[in-house]
């Protein structure tokens, strides 16, 4: 027992109570909150998040971090507590290097830069929302300036704040590799796709219905209806308050059967991610998951190597067809699967199948890190896009729309986010490959049962939350540190059957 630390609780039990009543705005926010509601309810949110930012940047938590990140107060602590002190320590390091009145410019800008791009977007013109992108820039890189030590690139300092075990030197291996082996393979199972008709998913699909199924689905999965809710909004996402209450949303569309249902597929892996969570570690610094990748490789996990396989679908099939008997009728398993896993180049990163959707990850990859080395310009920018789309899927994009506007990360100034969704994919194939080692995982999914796979997972991922990294996680439950091989394997396996090239 420490008692520097015992003195620290107070201040971390209040950052926590804050934390969870943002979460909660939040959450509301996109679901049932009435549309006029918003202007008025920012205001409270940013004064919680500005209590929220005092309750943990003060002298007092100062002083006592600092006691307790010395040698000799660390052997007194738990490892759930050095875990916590690193971990305040990592965001007073993001929060304190920045000076408060810059930081607070930023903000303003970066919500007004939102609404910019979101117009843009919408009318197809880049040139409204590239000055407001260059200032955003050139805050991210004066803040990255300001974090960066021992000489790190600005670049890195970002990647750091969405992964630890990953840096641009084992991106650039994980990148190279996709390049040279998913390039062609795309290259070869697009030129087939034409064979697969999927025209049945985009016939009528009754959403009463459609809620129904995904509901069942998700507790199929585990999902645990006393401590978590499902609602809807605009794009489907994971939010928890703790352990006993997390929520996840769907959204559903009358003329495609498949989008709502690998949603909360996807929704449901991240939601088992944060119910699985110990309960000694819940409402803590590290009781959520341990980084964007790891809890993409959660989500991913359950959506395509388990939810796009044959053995998965064998004991739900026959009700997924009950549910929609007419559009269903013609349509057997061996079709279905093949639906599901049709695979083309495409020049929308959501709407992309598993095959190329890392490539839409590559070419953002390499355009950050162009961007922080000073090696393109904002103005040039869509045609570094374009060339790009070009190069790796052969395809150009026909408007900005489709092209370098459609995601809304760089307008909030979130550079170094994207590699976590094709990291997540890859873990997701390495410990996919480790279970089918270590137990019957085909055999479960055809019998329904999941119960000892989300049990696997608990005891080797999430139970841990933020108190082991990505790399740890992997090497305790593998034997091995992350591996890309797992991942290009498994998909080159995967579609040349399924394309028999
Ligand atoms: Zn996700």
């Amino acid at each position: 027992m420490s008692k520097t630390f015992d003195k620290l609780q107070p201040y971390l039990d209040k950052t926590m109570a804050l934390q969870t009543a943002r979460t909660l705005f939040e959450w509301d926010d996109e679901t049932a909150a009435p549309y006029e509601a918003a202007n008025n309810t920012s205001k409270v949110i940013g004064i919680l998040s500005n209590e929220y930012r005092n309750s943990l940047i003060n002298d007092e938590v100062r002083k006592l971090l600092k006691k307790l990140q010395e040698e000799k107060e660390q052997a007194a602590l738990s490892e759930k507590e050095k875990a916590i002190i690193k971990e305040l320590g990592r965001n007073y390091e993001q929060l304190e290097s920045i000076p408060a009145e810059e930081y607070r410019a930023f903000s303003e800008l970066a919500s007004k830069s939102c609404r910019t791009w979101a117009r843009a977007k919408k009318g197809n013109k880049y040139e409204d929302f590239a000055p407001i992108l260059k200032e955003i820039i050139g805050y991210k890189k004066k803040f990255a300036g300001y974090r960066a030590k021992n000489g790190k690139k600005p670049y890195e300092v970002l990647l750091s704040d969405f992964e630890e075990s990953f840096g641009i030197k084992e991106l650039d291996i994980f990148f190279e590799k996709v390049k040279k082996e998913l390039i062609p393979l795309l290259k070869e199972v697009g030129s087939k796709a034409d064979t697969i008709d999927k025209s049945y998913n985009y016939l009528n699909y009754d959403i009463d219905k459609q809620k129904e199924f995904c509901k069942f689905l998700s507790g199929y999965l585990g999902f645990d209806f006393n401590r978590g809710v499902i609602a809807e909004s605009a794009h489907p996402f994971t939010t928890q308050l703790h352990n006993h209450d997390v929520r996840i949303t769907d959204r559903y569309i009358e003329d495609n059967l498949e989008s709502a249902m690998f949603s909360i597929i996807h929704e449901t892996g991240h939601a088992i991610y944060e119910m699985s969570i110990d309960d000694s570690l819940t409402q803590t610094l590290v009781g959520g998951g341990t980084s964007m990748g790891m809890h993409e490789s959660q989500s991913r996990f359950f959506e395509n190597n388990i939810g796009r396989s044959k053995e998965f679908w064998e004991p739900l099939y026959d009700k997924l067809v009950a549910a929609y008997p007419v559009q269903l009728k013609e349509i057997s398993l061996e079709h279905f699967i093949k639906g599901i896993n049709k695979a083309a180049p495409s020049l929308i990163r959501t709407e992309a199948d598993e095959l190329s959707y890392p490539l839409h990850i590559l070419i953002r990859y390499e355009i950050e890190k162009m961007i922080f080395n000073d090696e393109v310009t904002v103005d040039d920018l869509p045609n570094v896009w374009n060339k790009k789309y070009q190069e790796y899927m052969g395809i150009t994009p026909p408007d900005n729309t489709s092209g370098i506007l459609q995601d809304t990360h760089w307008s909030m100034g979130e550079f170094g986010y994207f590699p976590s969704y094709a990291i997540g994919s890859a873990v997701a194939a390495q410990i996919y490959h480790h279970m089918l080692e270590v137990m019957p995982l085909k055999d479960y999914l055809k019998d329904g049962n999941l119960t000892p796979i989300r049990e696997y997972l608990k005891d080797t991922v999430h139970k841990y939350g933020a108190t082991k990294n990505t790399n740890q996680i992997l090497k305790d439950m593998t034997g091995e540190e992350f591996n890309a091989d797992y991942y290009i394997n498994y998909l080159k396996e995967k579609y040349e059957l399924l394309y028999e090239i």
